[in-house]
């Protein structure tokens, strides 16, 4: 293998991996040649017509190297550490000489901004020094300590150079110092989880099990009474809660109860995805049964009762947050890319905890769509929000929908998404598999060679795909010597009929958990062929979905497809599906998302308000024309002229 992504994370089993994919290189060869480069720029304030960012300009002031004020949010050191992050996943799969000097140049900016005692935050260096941990509900010290620590991980991992790291450790160890259940320690926990999961992710790393007694001492601390926040709010005269009044209150961090006791998935889900990822990690960490209990119950009221068909979360703009079960707006959707993203972390810990096929079929499922429609496929513009359902004028005139956006955006101020993209899509090696004792799981399948180290000797597996374009999957295996391995193939929900073929035979095994597992003794050169039904069909929604009742969804595999404006014109509400039809493949090469379409005939009511005189009349039955629906793929939208989008449409 050439550039081989080595080292993944150490939970995985996998020693080395390389994606060769037709699907993925191109998005991810655009993330390396345009995206990375263009956050660099982001970051160092020379992006012209976009609003400087003041990121690494603020290290350099909290190190006394320039004079000024902070800029941006409390949170904007994490920027800088998300692009580092990214960067060194793509220097693991691509080496870049180039890139790795801009790397090590971000590196020496943030650490000369650390304090002796490895304190690393521009917002209270620079403004109040002497106020540090004072409001940790708002003002993400720990959540900018956790992005630190990931970044350090992964650059550790992808050059081995350890100043990083050690500046991560430093102030992972002023944190322990600080934060703990002793009495002469702080009891309080992030507002913003993030910090537990890259704990863990630290321990994983260095096997300091001090990381990990304190990621589980935040987790087991949040929404204990008498609660930290309140506390915190009127000892050290913070600003009232913002949230204090409303609906959410505290549930908006998740901290409104503690986490064993949390029934649903409440609040901030960007939030909540970070403190469930870190759950899930201890669940299976520590074998704590009331820990896994909470996580499973947590995933099911994220996916089965919260989540839109694009693996979207978090309905409201109100808190960015969850609301209640079955309420999926389309046109108001919030939606964040950070929390489809969070999603596929949550999901991939929940894999790791206990390997399911519905976990692997949601981590997919938002990948290949909510996450993805976060990025323009040039990679230089981003939605932060993340519709199913768009009428540009209501985006401009509708208070209500001030935070939809129908072009992807240069940047925002708040720019927690675009690097957030960058990390997870730049980190993929790490979704496709894991391994637990003899048995291989296959998660994801793409274009891919991969190494495990098992028991019985290596082995390695070459996979072969045009996915999701096309069902047919070809593996080949390779060992030293003949190894009994069970590999255990995800049978997506999605594909009801399946066919197997281990070297050209016809072969049946069990499947278990939705994982078809073929154990058996393999040998130099074996072969396995799988085909999944990959066609488009159409999906309902839940009738307990007001939103979606009596409409429909076009799905192949693991996309979720759009109707646009470019393709049907405008009024995409006279559009309806019909019931008896079979939405076929029509290949147009100028339709984003490598060309292949879906057409589905359907009907587009007649305009008999003679364009404007006539609201209202009786009921007359339908009066409409027969046309063919045209729909792409849901992360390919807004890629060309501007206009409305609609996931969802009328059945009949
Ligand atoms: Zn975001």
């Amino acid at each position: 293998m050439k550039n081989p992504y080595t080292g993944t994370e150490p939970e995985n089993g996998v020693r080395q991996i390389m994606i060769r994919d037709p699907f993925w290189d191109p998005l991810r060869e655009i993330i390396r040649s345009r995206a990375i480069p263009y956050q660099w720029l982001a970051l160092n304030d020379a992006l012209p017509g976009t609003e400087p960012s003041g990121c690494l300009r603020n290290f350099r002031i909290a190190a006394g190297k320039e004079t000024g004020v902070h800029h941006g949010f409390v949170f904007q050191d994490s920027d800088a550490s998300k692009w580092l992050e990214g960067v060194a996943y793509s220097l693991l799969s691509h080496p870049d000489p180039e890139l790795e000097r801009k790397a090590d140049e971000a590196v020496e900016t943030m650490i000369a901004a650390q304090q002796p005692d490895g304190y690393l935050n521009t917002y209270y260096t620079i403004t109040a020094p002497d106020r540090r941990f004072t409001n940790l509900r708002d003002n993400h010290e720990l959540y900018c300590l956790g992005h630190m620590i990931e970044a350090a991980v992964a650059y550790h991992r992808a050059t081995g150079k350890t100043a990083l790291l050690e500046a991560a450790e430093r102030y992972a160890d002023l944190a322990d110092r600080t934060f703990g259940p002793e009495p002469e320690k702080k009891h309080g926990y992030p507002g913003h989880p993030e910090a537990e999961l890259a704990l863990i992710r630290l321990f994983a790393h260095t096997g300091n099990e001090r990381y990990l007694r304190l990621a589980r001492y935040f987790v087991d601390a949040r929404g204990r009474e008498p609660l930290y926040f309140r506390e915190e709010e009127r000892l050290n005269g913070n600003g009232r809660y913002y949230f204090a009044d409303g609906p959410l209150g505290y549930a908006y961090c998740q901290a409104d109860k503690p986490v064993l006791e949390q029934q649903e998935a409440e609040g901030h889900a960007v939030r909540a995805m970070y403190l469930y990822s870190a759950m899930a990690d201890l669940a299976r960490l520590t074998g704590d049964p009331g820990l896994r209990a909470a996580c499973r119950r947590l995933w099911d009221s994220v996916t089965e009762r919260r989540m839109y068909i694009t693996g979207g979360i978090g309905s409201s703009p109100y808190g960015e947050a969850f609301t209640f079960d079955y309420d999926l707006p389309n046109d108001t959707a919030y939606a964040e890319t950070c929390a489809a993203i969070g999603l596929v972390f949550f999901a991939r810990r929940m894999l790791l905890l206990e390997p399911e096929g519905k976990y692997a079929d949601v981590m997919e499922r938002a990948l290949y769509n909510c996450v993805l429609s976060g990025m323009q496929l040039d990679g230089q513009r981003f939605f932060y929000v993340n519709p199913l359902e768009v009428l540009p004028e209501a985006c401009g005139r509708d208070n209500a929908k001030r935070h939809v956006q129908f072009r992807r955006q240069p940047w925002f101020g708040c720019a927690c998404c675009p690097p957030n993209l960058v990390r997870l899509l730049m980190s993929l090696e790490d979704y496709l598999y894991s391994v637990s004792g003899s048995r291989v799981y296959i998660h994801l399948y793409l274009s891919s060679e991969a190494e495990f180290r098992l028991p019985g000797g290596t082995l390695r597996l070459d996979c072969r795909t045009e996915y999701p374009w096309d069902g047919r999957i070809r593996y080949s295996l390779h060992a030293n010597a003949p190894l009994r391995v069970e590999l255990a193939l995800r049978l997506p929900a999605w594909s009801p009929r399946f066919s197997l073929l281990v070297n050209g035979e016809k072969a049946a095994y069990p499947s278990e958990k939705g994982y078809l597992i073929l154990d058996r003794t393999w040998a130099e050169g074996d072969r396995i062929e799988m085909e999944l039904e990959l066609r488009p069909r159409l999906f309902a929604a839940s009738p307990l979905v007001p939103e979606d009742a009596g409409k429909a969804a076009v799905v192949c595999g693991p996309l979720v497809y759009c109707a646009e404006e470019a393709d049907n014109g405008a009024g995409l509400h006279r559009l309806s599906l019909d019931p008896s039809a079979e939405p076929v493949w029509d290949y147009h090469p100028e339709v984003p998302g490598n060309g292949k379409a879906v057409t589905v005939s359907g009907w587009r009511d007649r305009d008999w308000s003679g364009g404007g005189s006539a609201l209202y009349r009786p009921w007359n039955g339908p009066d409409r024309e027969r046309v063919g629906i045209r729909l792409i793929p849901y992360y390919a939208w807004a890629n060309r002229s501007p206009g409305e989008m609609r996931v969802w449409l009328r059945m009949g």
